[in-house]
């Protein structure tokens, strides 16, 4: 499953869990998170590579530019970075 990387929108109010950045796993379907899991205050998700959504050519393109050599494919949406 893909990790997202969160944030606490004001990180002034945020608690010990979102004032820094921090990692929830979820399945592509879910819906984004927008509140803090301990806190309840509103956290927007950092964008970071891949973007969800690319295609897999050009998630593969990126890949190879990281030099990663071979994507094998686990699912929908899915991916295993072969190195
Ligand atoms: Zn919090």
């Amino acid at each position: 499953m893909p990790t997202y990387e969160y944030e606490a929108h004001d990180p002034e109010t945020g608690c010990a869990h979102c004032r820094q950045p921090f990692e929830v796993t979820q399945r592509i379907a879910d819906p984004p998170l927008t509140a803090c899991p301990a806190c309840g205050k509103p956290v927007r998700k950092i964008i970071s590579l891949p973007a969800i959504g690319a295609s897999a050519s050009g998630f593969d393109d990126h890949a190879k530019k990281k030099g990663f050599h071979k994507l094998k494919r686990l699912g929908k949406g899915e991916y295993e970075v072969k190195y």
